[in-house]
């Protein structure tokens, strides 16, 4: 079978890095972010539906500016509805796509910021999320080249760890050195993934 596993976790938690170790391991990962552009691309059916729904003002050279549409639905809380009732059944057909290409055996595991926040998780077989203080999330994103008032209104956008911990499987706790995610990730990956996807 293929194990479809939820990756979250709070901006500068180190889902990402995280992600990285899972997919040097052999798991197919996903990042959200990335199809969210993917599905708007030009030519695609969630290009036109965005031009139709927004108009000509969302598009830089004839490509839709994700910065403009963002300022359009931000604080216009009908119009981000809106969005999103666009945006998520693309991203989850999408995800369903590599779910049904990948061979059995497989773990495909799908990096999601707002898990918690949009709900969701029971589309999954298994949700991880990393923990992390906010000071050391704040110095990590920080050294990335973060703007701090751009880190604190992505701080106010989202739950905190708390609210991510109660929905998932399991925590994985980043508040150590990368080599103390790397074994976190890897105990997971040959306790809890392998095991549920029949190869070990
Ligand atoms: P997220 O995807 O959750 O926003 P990232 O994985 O991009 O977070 O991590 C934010 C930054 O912090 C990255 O530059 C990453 O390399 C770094 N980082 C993550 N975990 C650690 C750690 N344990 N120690 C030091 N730096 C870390």
């Amino acid at each position: 079978m293929v194990v479809l596993v939820a990756l979250t976790g709070g901006i500068g938690s180190g889902k990402s890095l995280a992600g990285e170790f899972f997919a040097e391991l052999g798991a197919i990962v996903v990042d959200s972010d990335q199809l969210a552009r993917d599905v708007i691309e030009r030519g695609t059916p969630g290009f036109d539906e965005v031009v139709t729904e927004f108009g000509d003002e969302v598009l830089t050279q004839g490509i839709i500016d994700r910065k403009k549409l963002g300022e359009i639905v931000f604080g216009d809380e009908a119009k981000r509805k809106i969005l999103e009732s666009i945006l998520h059944p693309l991203i989850r057909a999408a995800l369903d796509n590599v779910a049904a290409a990948a061979p059995a055996g497989s773990v495909v595991i799908h990096q999601i910021p707002l898990l918690a926040e949009t709900g969701g998780k029971d589309r999954f077989d298994l949700v991880l999320t990393v923990s992390a203080d906010l000071t050391a999330r704040r110095t990590r994103l920080i050294a990335r080249g973060l703007a701090s008032h751009d880190i604190e209104k992505r701080l106010q956008a989202q739950v905190g760890d708390a609210e991510r911990e109660a929905i998932a499987d399991y925590v994985i706790s980043n508040h150590g050195d990368k080599d103390e995610l790397l074994r976190q990730v890897e105990h997971l990956w040959n306790d809890v993934l392998l095991p549920k996807a029949g190869q070990a």
